[in-house]
Protein backbone atom coordinates (compact mmCIF):
# COMPACT_ATOMS: atom_id res chain seq x y z
CA UNK A 1 0.00 0.00 0.00
CA UNK A 2 1.18 3.45 -0.97
CA UNK A 3 1.11 4.33 2.56
CA UNK A 4 4.66 2.62 3.54
CA UNK A 5 6.04 5.05 0.97
CA UNK A 6 7.48 8.14 2.08
CA UNK A 7 6.01 11.05 -0.37
CA UNK A 8 8.83 13.34 1.25
CA UNK A 9 11.44 11.15 0.52
CA UNK A 10 10.08 10.33 -2.85
CA UNK A 11 10.01 14.22 -4.02
CA UNK A 12 13.57 14.59 -2.05
CA UNK A 13 12.70 17.47 -0.01
CA UNK A 14 12.63 18.23 3.73
CA UNK A 15 9.53 17.25 6.24
CA UNK A 16 9.31 21.38 6.42
CA UNK A 17 9.77 22.03 2.70
CA UNK A 18 7.83 25.27 1.83
CA UNK A 19 5.17 24.71 -0.86
CA UNK A 20 6.71 26.61 -3.70
CA UNK A 21 10.05 24.03 -2.64
CA UNK A 22 7.52 21.33 -3.24
CA UNK A 23 6.74 22.58 -6.40
CA UNK A 24 9.63 22.91 -7.53
CA UNK A 25 10.87 19.26 -6.79
CA UNK A 26 7.95 18.15 -8.70
CA UNK A 27 8.46 19.57 -11.83
CA UNK A 28 11.81 18.76 -12.10
CA UNK A 29 11.24 14.82 -11.05
CA UNK A 30 7.99 15.06 -13.32
CA UNK A 31 10.03 16.48 -16.08
CA UNK A 32 12.64 13.60 -15.63
CA UNK A 33 10.20 11.00 -15.16
CA UNK A 34 7.54 11.86 -17.49
CA UNK A 35 6.52 8.80 -19.78
CA UNK A 36 6.77 10.66 -23.12
CA UNK A 37 10.66 10.52 -22.48
CA UNK A 38 10.20 6.55 -21.52
CA UNK A 39 8.24 4.92 -23.97
CA UNK A 40 7.52 1.25 -22.48
CA UNK A 41 9.54 1.94 -19.36
CA UNK A 42 7.72 0.02 -16.49
CA UNK A 43 9.88 1.87 -13.92
CA UNK A 44 9.78 4.96 -15.19
CA UNK A 45 5.93 5.41 -15.09
CA UNK A 46 5.83 3.45 -11.95
CA UNK A 47 8.26 6.41 -10.50
CA UNK A 48 6.23 8.79 -12.40
CA UNK A 49 3.08 8.10 -10.36
CA UNK A 50 4.67 7.95 -7.36
CA UNK A 51 6.12 11.55 -7.93
CA UNK A 52 2.38 12.59 -8.94
CA UNK A 53 1.28 10.69 -6.20
CA UNK A 54 3.06 12.39 -3.73
CA UNK A 55 2.81 15.84 -4.50
CA UNK A 56 -1.43 15.23 -4.66
CA UNK A 57 -0.93 14.81 -1.30
CA UNK A 58 2.17 17.51 -0.27
CA UNK A 59 0.67 20.29 -2.69
CA UNK A 60 -2.66 19.98 -1.17
CA UNK A 61 -2.70 21.69 2.22
CA UNK A 62 -5.16 19.71 3.84
CA UNK A 63 -4.46 16.52 2.60
CA UNK A 64 -0.26 17.28 3.46
CA UNK A 65 -1.86 17.99 7.30
CA UNK A 66 -3.63 14.70 6.94
CA UNK A 67 -1.00 12.91 5.64
CA UNK A 68 1.74 14.55 8.53
CA UNK A 69 -0.26 13.33 11.04
CA UNK A 70 -0.55 9.65 9.92
CA UNK A 71 3.62 10.14 9.53
CA UNK A 72 3.35 11.09 13.53
CA UNK A 73 1.59 8.67 14.53
CA UNK A 74 2.20 5.13 12.77
CA UNK A 75 -0.19 3.56 15.23
CA UNK A 76 -3.61 5.31 14.25
CA UNK A 77 -3.57 4.40 10.38
CA UNK A 78 -6.82 2.81 10.29
CA UNK A 79 -7.49 4.60 13.24
CA UNK A 80 -9.59 5.34 15.26
CA UNK A 81 -11.98 3.40 13.32
CA UNK A 82 -9.73 0.59 12.33
CA UNK A 83 -10.91 -2.95 10.79
CA UNK A 84 -11.43 -3.86 14.60
CA UNK A 85 -14.19 -5.10 15.83
CA UNK A 86 -15.40 -1.27 17.67
CA UNK A 87 -16.29 -0.79 13.95
CA UNK A 88 -19.32 -2.84 13.97
CA UNK A 89 -22.40 -0.90 13.43
CA UNK A 90 -20.73 1.37 10.81
CA UNK A 91 -22.30 -0.84 7.46
CA UNK A 92 -20.49 0.93 4.88
CA UNK A 93 -17.91 2.67 5.85
CA UNK A 94 -14.04 2.88 6.32
CA UNK A 95 -11.63 4.89 7.46
CA UNK A 96 -9.99 7.51 4.61
CA UNK A 97 -6.44 7.58 6.26
CA UNK A 98 -7.14 4.00 4.72
CA UNK A 99 -8.30 4.99 1.52
CA UNK A 100 -7.08 8.28 0.91
CA UNK A 101 -3.22 6.91 0.36
CA UNK A 102 -3.94 3.69 -1.06
CA UNK A 103 -4.46 2.56 -4.45
CA UNK A 104 -7.47 3.71 -5.45
CA UNK A 105 -5.79 6.70 -7.14
CA UNK A 106 -8.32 9.19 -5.87
CA UNK A 107 -6.39 11.90 -7.31
CA UNK A 108 -7.19 10.94 -11.25
CA UNK A 109 -5.21 13.19 -13.57
CA UNK A 110 -2.59 11.06 -14.77
CA UNK A 111 -5.25 7.70 -14.49
CA UNK A 112 -4.96 7.01 -18.30
CA UNK A 113 -1.86 7.29 -18.53
CA UNK A 114 -0.78 3.82 -20.53
CA UNK A 115 -3.81 2.46 -19.02
CA UNK A 116 -4.39 1.26 -22.53
CA UNK A 117 -7.98 0.79 -24.10
CA UNK A 118 -9.55 -0.07 -20.91
CA UNK A 119 -13.20 1.05 -20.87
CA UNK A 120 -14.33 1.80 -17.66
CA UNK A 121 -17.51 4.72 -17.06
CA UNK A 122 -15.92 7.44 -15.30
CA UNK A 123 -16.70 7.49 -11.53
CA UNK A 124 -19.19 10.11 -9.38
CA UNK A 125 -17.63 12.89 -7.73
CA UNK A 126 -16.87 12.60 -4.29
CA UNK A 127 -19.20 14.95 -1.38
CA UNK A 128 -17.53 15.88 1.86
CA UNK A 129 -19.72 17.38 4.32
CA UNK A 130 -18.93 18.54 7.63
CA UNK A 131 -20.18 17.20 10.97
CA UNK A 132 -20.44 19.66 13.88
CA UNK A 133 -19.72 17.61 17.53
CA UNK A 134 -19.49 18.87 20.95
CA UNK A 135 -15.96 18.20 22.97
CA UNK A 136 -17.76 15.14 24.79
CA UNK A 137 -19.76 13.47 22.10
CA UNK A 138 -16.43 13.01 19.86
CA UNK A 139 -14.61 11.28 23.01
CA UNK A 140 -18.14 9.23 23.53
CA UNK A 141 -19.52 8.33 19.94
CA UNK A 142 -22.63 9.58 19.35
CA UNK A 143 -25.58 9.36 16.48
CA UNK A 144 -26.09 12.03 13.74
CA UNK A 145 -28.65 12.10 11.10
CA UNK A 146 -27.47 13.82 8.16
CA UNK A 147 -28.95 14.68 4.96
CA UNK A 148 -27.16 16.48 2.00
CA UNK A 149 -28.74 16.90 -2.23
CA UNK A 150 -27.03 14.70 -4.54
CA UNK A 151 -27.15 13.02 -7.74
CA UNK A 152 -28.52 9.78 -6.68
CA UNK A 153 -28.06 6.40 -8.87
CA UNK A 154 -31.81 6.15 -10.96
CA UNK A 155 -32.70 2.77 -9.59
CA UNK A 156 -35.17 2.22 -12.29
CA UNK A 157 -31.99 1.66 -14.95
CA UNK A 158 -29.46 0.98 -12.52
CA UNK A 159 -28.02 4.16 -13.28
CA UNK A 160 -27.68 3.28 -16.74
CA UNK A 161 -29.72 5.82 -18.34
CA UNK A 162 -30.99 3.11 -20.50
CA UNK A 163 -34.72 2.07 -20.69
CA UNK A 164 -34.71 -1.46 -19.11
CA UNK A 165 -34.43 -3.88 -21.76
CA UNK A 166 -33.28 -1.82 -24.38
CA UNK A 167 -29.43 -1.90 -25.84
CA UNK A 168 -27.01 0.92 -26.26
CA UNK A 169 -25.35 1.78 -29.49
CA UNK A 170 -21.17 1.81 -30.04
CA UNK A 171 -20.53 5.73 -28.78
CA UNK A 172 -19.84 7.66 -32.00
CA UNK A 173 -17.52 10.03 -30.86
CA UNK A 174 -14.73 7.37 -29.38
CA UNK A 175 -15.76 4.32 -31.38
CA UNK A 176 -16.14 2.97 -28.12
CA UNK A 177 -13.28 3.04 -26.20
CA UNK A 178 -14.73 5.29 -23.53
CA UNK A 179 -11.36 7.49 -24.38
CA UNK A 180 -10.40 9.94 -26.23
CA UNK A 181 -6.43 11.37 -27.29
CA UNK A 182 -6.09 14.93 -27.14
CA UNK A 183 -3.16 17.72 -27.42
CA UNK A 184 -2.04 19.76 -24.58
CA UNK A 185 0.40 22.21 -24.43
CA UNK A 186 2.02 21.93 -20.96
CA UNK A 187 5.44 22.88 -19.16
CA UNK A 188 6.74 19.75 -20.90
CA UNK A 189 5.92 20.96 -24.06
CA UNK A 190 3.22 19.40 -26.44
CA UNK A 191 2.14 16.75 -25.38
CA UNK A 192 -0.70 13.67 -26.21
CA UNK A 193 -3.25 13.32 -22.93
CA UNK A 194 -5.89 10.79 -23.35
CA UNK A 195 -9.18 11.45 -21.11
CA UNK A 196 -12.63 10.45 -20.75
CA UNK A 197 -14.96 10.75 -23.49
CA UNK A 198 -17.41 13.17 -23.22
CA UNK A 199 -19.92 12.12 -24.97
CA UNK A 200 -20.21 8.72 -23.27
CA UNK A 201 -18.24 9.23 -20.03
CA UNK A 202 -15.75 6.69 -20.86
CA UNK A 203 -18.53 4.05 -21.33
CA UNK A 204 -18.06 3.58 -24.89
CA UNK A 205 -21.68 3.46 -25.49
CA UNK A 206 -24.97 5.51 -25.76
CA UNK A 207 -28.34 4.97 -24.76
CA UNK A 208 -30.91 4.21 -27.49
CA UNK A 209 -34.04 4.26 -25.46
CA UNK A 210 -33.92 6.71 -23.18
CA UNK A 211 -34.90 5.35 -19.43
CA UNK A 212 -38.33 7.46 -18.85
CA UNK A 213 -37.51 7.83 -15.17
CA UNK A 214 -34.57 9.97 -15.22
CA UNK A 215 -34.93 11.35 -19.04
CA UNK A 216 -31.82 9.12 -19.60
CA UNK A 217 -29.24 10.73 -17.38
CA UNK A 218 -28.86 7.94 -15.11
CA UNK A 219 -29.26 9.53 -11.81
CA UNK A 220 -32.17 11.59 -10.10
CA UNK A 221 -31.85 14.87 -7.99
CA UNK A 222 -32.74 13.77 -4.16
CA UNK A 223 -32.28 14.49 -0.85
CA UNK A 224 -30.07 11.68 0.83
CA UNK A 225 -31.11 11.26 4.43
CA UNK A 226 -29.68 8.66 6.81
CA UNK A 227 -28.05 8.18 10.22
CA UNK A 228 -24.42 8.30 11.23
CA UNK A 229 -23.09 6.26 14.22
CA UNK A 230 -19.92 8.23 14.84
CA UNK A 231 -17.55 5.58 16.51
CA UNK A 232 -16.27 7.18 20.26
CA UNK A 233 -13.03 8.53 19.76
CA UNK A 234 -12.94 10.86 16.60
CA UNK A 235 -10.72 13.74 16.48
CA UNK A 236 -10.34 16.81 14.28
CA UNK A 237 -8.05 15.03 11.90
CA UNK A 238 -10.66 11.86 11.68
CA UNK A 239 -13.15 10.96 8.92
CA UNK A 240 -15.58 8.53 7.79
CA UNK A 241 -15.73 7.82 4.48
CA UNK A 242 -19.77 5.93 3.35
CA UNK A 243 -18.89 3.87 -0.52
CA UNK A 244 -21.27 5.16 -3.21
CA UNK A 245 -22.55 7.70 -1.66
CA UNK A 246 -20.90 10.46 -3.44
CA UNK A 247 -22.81 11.47 -6.65
CA UNK A 248 -24.33 8.88 -9.49
CA UNK A 249 -21.92 8.71 -12.36
CA UNK A 250 -24.87 8.50 -14.65
CA UNK A 251 -23.75 5.93 -17.50
CA UNK A 252 -23.92 3.13 -15.57
CA UNK A 253 -20.78 4.55 -13.85
CA UNK A 254 -19.52 3.77 -10.00
CA UNK A 255 -21.05 6.67 -8.20
CA UNK A 256 -18.52 8.74 -5.72
CA UNK A 257 -17.80 8.11 -1.75
CA UNK A 258 -19.17 10.35 1.10
CA UNK A 259 -16.22 11.74 3.17
CA UNK A 260 -17.49 13.04 6.73
CA UNK A 261 -15.30 15.08 8.35
CA UNK A 262 -15.83 16.80 12.20
CA UNK A 263 -15.37 20.10 13.37
CA UNK A 264 -15.04 19.68 17.06
CA UNK A 265 -15.69 22.28 19.99
CA UNK A 266 -13.93 23.28 22.16
CA UNK A 267 -14.37 22.17 26.02
CA UNK A 268 -15.11 24.65 28.45
CA UNK A 269 -12.45 22.71 30.93
CA UNK A 270 -10.71 19.71 29.21
CA UNK A 271 -8.34 19.87 26.01
CA UNK A 272 -7.31 16.81 24.11
CA UNK A 273 -4.24 15.32 22.77
CA UNK A 274 -4.90 12.20 20.91
CA UNK A 275 -5.91 9.53 23.91
CA UNK A 276 -4.97 12.08 26.35
CA UNK A 277 -6.93 14.51 28.34
CA UNK A 278 -5.09 17.77 30.20
CA UNK A 279 -6.81 19.70 32.53
CA UNK A 280 -5.65 22.73 34.52
CA UNK A 281 -7.42 23.20 38.47
CA UNK A 282 -6.97 25.79 40.98
CA UNK A 283 -6.61 24.41 44.58
CA UNK A 284 -6.29 26.58 47.49
CA UNK A 285 -3.42 27.52 49.59
CA UNK A 286 -4.57 25.19 52.43
CA UNK A 287 -5.49 22.06 50.21
CA UNK A 288 -2.08 22.36 49.05
CA UNK A 289 -0.33 22.36 52.16
CA UNK A 290 -2.70 19.83 54.00
CA UNK A 291 -3.99 18.15 50.96
CA UNK A 292 -7.79 17.27 50.26
CA UNK A 293 -9.72 16.14 47.99
CA UNK A 294 -10.74 18.48 45.11
CA UNK A 295 -13.30 17.51 42.09
CA UNK A 296 -12.27 17.45 38.10
CA UNK A 297 -13.54 17.03 35.29
CA UNK A 298 -13.82 13.95 33.72
CA UNK A 299 -15.61 12.25 30.11
CA UNK A 300 -18.42 10.83 31.85
CA UNK A 301 -18.85 13.18 35.05
CA UNK A 302 -16.47 14.92 37.57
CA UNK A 303 -13.88 12.66 39.23
CA UNK A 304 -12.68 12.89 42.91
CA UNK A 305 -8.81 13.39 43.15
CA UNK A 306 -7.10 13.45 45.99
CA UNK A 307 -4.47 16.09 46.38
CA UNK A 308 -1.29 14.80 48.86
CA UNK A 309 -0.04 17.56 51.51
CA UNK A 310 2.63 19.51 50.32
CA UNK A 311 1.88 19.71 46.96
CA UNK A 312 3.21 22.89 44.91
CA UNK A 313 1.79 24.59 42.10
CA UNK A 314 2.00 23.02 38.95
CA UNK A 315 2.23 19.66 40.45
CA UNK A 316 1.01 17.32 37.18
CA UNK A 317 -0.70 13.97 38.70
CA UNK A 318 -1.92 11.49 35.87
CA UNK A 319 -5.47 9.76 36.29
CA UNK A 320 -5.23 6.31 34.71
CA UNK A 321 -7.50 5.43 31.97
CA UNK A 322 -9.62 8.30 32.44
CA UNK A 323 -8.52 9.74 28.75
CA UNK A 324 -9.92 9.31 25.43
CA UNK A 325 -11.29 5.41 24.58
CA UNK A 326 -10.06 3.97 21.26
CA UNK A 327 -9.79 1.06 19.56
CA UNK A 328 -5.85 1.42 20.13
CA UNK A 329 -6.81 1.70 24.17
CA UNK A 330 -7.69 4.40 26.23
CA UNK A 331 -5.52 7.95 26.94
CA UNK A 332 -5.18 8.95 30.79
CA UNK A 333 -6.31 12.24 32.18
CA UNK A 334 -3.38 14.68 33.39
CA UNK A 335 -4.68 16.95 36.07
CA UNK A 336 -2.11 19.92 36.99
CA UNK A 337 -3.03 22.23 40.28
CA UNK A 338 -2.65 25.61 40.48
CA UNK A 339 -2.52 27.35 44.01
CA UNK A 340 -4.95 29.84 43.62
CA UNK A 341 -4.73 33.16 45.55
CA UNK A 342 -7.70 35.34 47.37
CA UNK A 343 -7.76 38.56 45.45
CA UNK A 344 -8.92 40.74 48.58
CA UNK A 345 -8.58 40.19 52.22
CA UNK A 346 -10.24 41.69 55.58
CA UNK A 347 -8.13 43.92 58.19
CA UNK A 348 -8.75 40.88 60.16
CA UNK A 349 -7.88 37.91 57.89
CA UNK A 350 -4.57 40.41 56.93
CA UNK A 351 -3.62 40.35 60.60
CA UNK A 352 -3.83 36.45 60.76
CA UNK A 353 -1.61 35.79 57.60
CA UNK A 354 0.75 38.05 59.30
CA UNK A 355 0.21 36.20 62.45
CA UNK A 356 0.61 32.63 60.76
CA UNK A 357 3.59 34.08 58.89
CA UNK A 358 5.18 34.79 61.74
CA UNK A 359 4.74 31.57 63.18
CA UNK A 360 6.09 29.24 60.78
CA UNK A 361 10.05 28.89 60.75
CA UNK A 362 11.86 28.53 57.86
CA UNK A 363 13.33 25.38 58.63
CA UNK A 364 9.92 24.26 58.04
CA UNK A 365 9.88 25.57 54.50
CA UNK A 366 12.66 23.05 52.86
CA UNK A 367 12.61 25.37 49.68
CA UNK A 368 12.71 28.83 51.12
CA UNK A 369 15.61 27.07 53.27
CA UNK A 370 17.62 25.88 50.50
CA UNK A 371 17.29 29.23 48.88
CA UNK A 372 18.09 31.48 51.94
CA UNK A 373 21.63 29.45 52.44
CA UNK A 374 22.51 30.14 48.49
CA UNK A 375 21.61 33.32 48.89
CA UNK A 376 23.73 33.54 52.06
CA UNK A 377 26.94 31.52 50.51
CA UNK A 378 27.07 33.27 47.15
CA UNK A 379 25.93 36.86 47.61
CA UNK A 380 26.89 36.93 51.82
CA UNK A 381 23.18 38.50 52.65
CA UNK A 382 21.15 36.87 55.26
CA UNK A 383 17.10 36.26 54.51
CA UNK A 384 14.41 35.27 56.19
CA UNK A 385 10.93 33.89 54.25
CA UNK A 386 10.45 36.00 51.72
ZN1 LIG B 1 -33.09 5.95 -15.10
ZN1 LIG C 1 -17.55 7.97 -26.15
Amino acid sequence: MATNKNYYDILGVSKTATSDEIKSAYRKLAKQYHPDFHPNDKAAAEKFKEINEANAILSDEQKRKQYDYELEHPGMRGNPFGGGGGFGGMGGFDDILNSMFGGGNPFGGFGGMGGGGEKRPARGADIEQTIELSFLDAIKGCSRTISYNRNEPCTACKGTGAKLGTSFKVCACCGGSGRIKYQQDTIFGRTIQVGVCPDCGGSGRQVLDKCPDCKGKGYQRKETRFIVNIPAGVDKDSSLRKRGFGQAAGNGGEPGDLYLYFRIEPHKLLKREDKDLHVTVPISYKTAVLGGKILVPGVEDTIELNVPEGTVSNTRFCIRGKGVKTVNGTGNLYVTVQIDIPSKLSREQIKKLNDYEGSVSIKSCEGMQKYANSISSVYGKKIDKQ
